[in-house]
């Protein structure tokens, strides 16, 4: 982003907002423009957010009331290019931890590899009910939880529960993680593996 917080706070945002275009390219260089457009911070809709646009930079400001955070970043961007007028950065981990009320029923909403291929596994099953005791981070996954399947604990990567309470404000905490999730942390981790990977064998060529 060429602009400052200063400049950025100083700029007209009073153009009409373009409509989205149709999404029309097939030979996408970029796998992950397609992840759902959300808040950076917290991972509201994109639809509940109120978008304002300068046309000239072909800049978008996006105001969240759900985390009180104002941001401006172009179309579709990662992010790094993003500037934040107001709010700040989400410890992820540690918001969850304290915002959601433990323990709390939910149940698993993805498979995991092992449970096909590991005649030994006895972890938690897709559809199993558990219950969640806490979550941590994770350098892997993001955010991982602990919990209690039967009497035996176990850990599970956070995206591959459903909180059971529909209404409740657990469920729409975790289902905003894994919305900003997939879109803002799950796209920068796997581009940073694709470089190490990259390096890796490159240094193994020479
Ligand atoms: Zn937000």
């Amino acid at each position: 982003m060429k602009f400052s917080k200063e400049d950025l706070l100083q700029m007209r945002f009073d153009d009409p907002v373009p409509l989205p275009e149709p999404d029309d390219d097939d030979d996408d260089d970029d796998i992950f423009e397609d992840a759902e457009e959300c808040c950076i911070i917290c991972g509201n809709e994109i639809a509940n957010l109120k978008i304002s646009f300068n046309e000239k930079e072909q800049l978008y400001k996006y105001e969240c009331a759900n985390c009180k955070t104002i941001y401006v970043m172009p179309e579709n961007a990662r992010m790094k290019d993003s500037v934040l007028l107001q709010g700040e950065e989400r410890d992820w981990p540690a918001y969850l931890q304290e915002t959601l009320a433990f323990p709390f029923n939910a149940f698993i909403c993805e498979s995991n590899d092992r449970e096909f291929f590991d005649p030994h596994y006895d972890g938690p099953r897709l559809y199993d009910a558990v219950k969640v005791l806490e979550v941590f981070y994770s350098l892997k996954y993001g955010v991982e939880a602990v919990i209690r399947k039967g009497r035996k604990v176990y850990s599970q990567i956070l995206c591959f529960l459903e909180v059971e309470d529909f209404d409740s404000r657990n469920y729409e905490e975790i289902e905003n993680y894994k919305r900003w999730r997939e879109k803002y942390w799950l796209s920068d981790f796997l581009v940073a593996l694709a470089d190490w990977t990259k390096e890796a064998r490159q240094e193994q060529d020479e």
